[in-house]
């Protein structure tokens, strides 16, 4: 089931995600539908917050063909490599705007999967980068927050102006 995203500046979206205690068949389901709903929406990461879940949960796809969805689960992550290095970013909750943020080049994930099993994983470039932007959801934080006040603000106006002409 394709599920509503949250819009920058909902407050929702700034609701700090609790852990998942056990991967039961709900979880598994409302995992499938994040994944149908970043599917729909041509996005590559969807964190449960954004969809005003709050669980510890991320689906990514960094496939070109979208043939490789990711879940983790209670996900953490070290940082391996201090280095930064600045990408390009969007979000499925803050549409049309593109900005470069800087993050973490190369870091450990560690994390459950669909079936609860513990696993880890090494992550540089995009995959490193998206994970840190949806951890970033479940702490209730967006990649606008990094930008100039002067630059968020314009982005928060523009899209509260699209919300209501939609309303
Ligand atoms: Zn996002």
């Amino acid at each position: 089931m394709i599920r509503e995203i949250l819009e920058y500046p909902d407050p929702r979206l700034r609701t700090i995600a609790k852990p998942v205690d056990e991967v039961t068949d709900d979880i598994r389901t409302l995992i499938d539908d994040m994944l149908e709903t970043m599917y729909d929406a041509q996005g590559i990461g969807l964190a449960a917050t954004q969809i005003n879940v709050h669980k510890q949960i991320i689906v990514m796809d960094l496939s070109e063909d979208k043939t490789e969805p990711r879940v983790f689960i209670n996900p953490e992550v070290d940082v391996l490599d201090g280095d930064a290095q600045a990408m390009q970013e969007g979000c499925l909750s803050v549409p049309g705007f593109y900005e470069d943020v800087e993050r973490i080049e190369h870091c450990r994930i560690r994390a459950m999967d669909r079936n609860g099993a513990a696993f880890e994983i090494e992550a540089r470039d995009l995959l490193a980068v998206c994970i840190q932007h949806e951890m970033d959801h479940l702490n209730g934080k967006l990649f606008v927050d990094y930008l100039s006040a002067l630059k968020r603000n314009r982005i928060r106006k523009k899209l509260e102006k699209l919300h209501k002409k939609s309303a």
